[in-house]
């Protein structure tokens, strides 16, 4: 297992804030907000030259920016790793990267908000099995 706090802690270091979202365009990342098919939480995708992180529009903020915290967890740490955070189609994921991403996902937003990281966790893994 990396170690995810670790990683957190120098992202925020290197960017001066946990803003998810400061740091997302700092790495060239467009966020879309969308109706996502399938269930889908999130992903990110290299489209052309652009990298885009798309986000289910119908999660409430601190959903969002756990779904955004889980891609960015991702795109720092697994490359070539393209992911699909889709709920019951386990075929598409490798369960460590997944998790590794929901606990980098959890120490990341624990810079901004008080919530529970095991909350965060449950919330992310149910976005795969619902
Ligand atoms: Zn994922």
């Amino acid at each position: 297992m990396l170690n995810l706090k670790l990683r957190a802690k120098n992202l925020v270091k290197k960017y001066g804030t946990s803003d998810p979202y400061y740091i997302a365009r700092e790495l060239k990342f467009e966020i879309v907000f969308c109706d996502m098919p399938y269930k889908i939480n999130g992903m990110w995708r290299r489209i052309l030259r652009r990298k885009y992180i798309f986000i289910d529009e119908n999660l409430n903020e601190w959903q969002k920016k756990a779904v955004l915290c889980h891609e960015l967890g991702h795109f720092l740490c697994h490359k070539g790793y393209s992911s699909y955070n889709i709920a019951g189609r386990t075929f598409f994921q490798n369960t460590r990267k997944e998790n590794e991403a929901n606990a980098f996902s959890a120490e990341l937003m624990s810079y901004s908000s008080d919530i529970d990281k095991q909350y965060i966790i449950h919330f992310l893994e149910l976005g795969h099995k619902k």
